[in-house]
């Protein structure tokens, strides 16, 4: 009998190697739904170019539905080369993706940058900077500034283009944003630091104001800021000085993929998008692997489920309150590395090269 608690997911693998590493996700999951007694109700359903295919639509109303009545969403990944050639708002990721974060407001983007003791030698940057591997959270708005702000528009005026795009923030919209900052930072290193661009922008002034006066409020956090060029420098040259990044929408977007760059494997990076606290401080949110559907690979059984299984780590973390079942999802994955277990895309000589199943396999058997 179960004894714990009970989550409801609803599970949208997509397209590509989404089903694949969505499978292994699952598999994980059962894993720690047996070590923690925590019950999980599946909710399986279409998203993406196969909803399109099958019911005309990328995000079906059932799909909305389940996702509605679930804890949290498990999402895998959506596109491909067949949908391409539809009108862009049909498309699978703009038709998908950008609805159900609108209608569940999930304005924070959570991406971290794990790169792993054994693994710096996918990273672009030098092996004396990398050495021993990092460890960074970027924490991202999501839903306000420049991508959203209006008047947004482009038209002619007195013969020539005109193109106008509205960076505009809320304090309210800074503050929630911060917390689940300051939030996280407590939980890591507790170390913090703000991106912004303070010396030209008022959006910025007001970022720093808000986010310096909130600092008081978290004692056991150390605060600095960065301009946002001053960042993009530093990360390349000292990833290992950052703990918590907190930036707004546009900021967010260039660093966190700067970061994802910086660990060299795309396949290992999990993500999350989270709206408002439901209860303490579990919110609703989104869980997904940074990376896309893998075209080139997909079917062929060898994609990293590791971002897909981190992922659900992540969703745990922020929309169970399970601490314990994330770290030791996360413990597992360290521990199938440090053993030499390798899908292709992080395979080296002397390395044990292992298949999407299998790798999914072993992380669930250390649970
Ligand atoms: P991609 O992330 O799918 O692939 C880039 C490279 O990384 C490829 O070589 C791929 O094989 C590799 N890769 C990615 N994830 C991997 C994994 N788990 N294991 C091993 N290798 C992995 O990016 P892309 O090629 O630019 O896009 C492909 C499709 O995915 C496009 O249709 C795009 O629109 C879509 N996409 C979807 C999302 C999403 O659903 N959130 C995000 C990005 C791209």
């Amino acid at each position: 009998m179960m004894a714990g608690k009970k989550y409801n997911i609803a599970v949208l693998a997509g397209d590509g190697i989404g089903p694949e590493v969505m499978k292994q996700g699952l598999h994980v999951l059962e894993s720690v739904s047996k070590k923690f007694a925590i019950g999980f109700e599946f909710d399986e359903k279409r998203v993406g170019g196969i909803a399109i295919d099958k019911d005309g639509k990328a995000l079906p109303a059932d799909t909305l539905k389940a996702c509605e009545q679930a804890d949290a969403i498990l999402f895998g990944s959506v596109g491909g080369p067949k949908w391409e050639s539809l009108p862009p708002a049909e498309q699978p990721e703009r038709a998908a993706l950008l609805p159900l974060r609108k209608h569940f407001g999930l304005f924070a983007n959570l991406r971290p940058a794990v790169c792993l003791p054994e693994l710096t030698h996918a990273s672009p940057i030098r092996e004396s900077i990398v050495e021993g591997g990092f460890d960074v959270l970027c924490v991202r708005e999501l839903t306000g500034g420049l991508y959203f702000g209006e008047p947004k528009y482009l038209k002619e005026e007195g013969g020539e283009m005109l193109a106008v795009d509205t960076m505009i923030y809320w304090e309210g919209e800074i503050r929630r944003i911060a917390k689940v900052a300051f939030e996280a930072a407590r939980r890591r290193k507790g170390r913090l630091t703000s991106i912004d661009k303070a010396n030209v922008l008022q959006n910025g002034v007001l970022w720093r104001r808000i986010v310096t006066e909130m600092a008081k409020e978290y004692p056991d956090v150390t605060l600095n800021h960065l301009y946002v060029d001053n960042a993009a420098m530093q990360l390349v040259k000292n990833p290992k000085g950052f703990d918590v990044i907190l930036a707004e929408n546009l900021f967010g977007d260039i660093l966190s993929d700067e970061m994802a760059m910086l660990t060299g494997s795309l396949g290992m990076l999990p993500s999350a998008s989270l709206g408002e606290a439901v209860e303490g401080s579990r919110r609703f949110g989104m869980y997904e692997p940074s990376g896309g559907t893998a075209p080139d690979i997909a079917g062929k059984g060898i994609a990293n489920p590791v971002a897909q299984i981190l992922s659900a780590a992540m969703l745990l973390r922020y929309s169970c309150g399970q601490e314990d079942a994330a770290a030791a999802i996360e413990g597992a994955v360290r521990a199938v590395i440090r053993d030499g277990l390798r899908t292709a895309d992080i395979w080296t000589e002397g390395n044990k090269k292992v298949s999407t199943e299998e790798m999914g396999r072993e992380i669930a058997s250390r649970i």
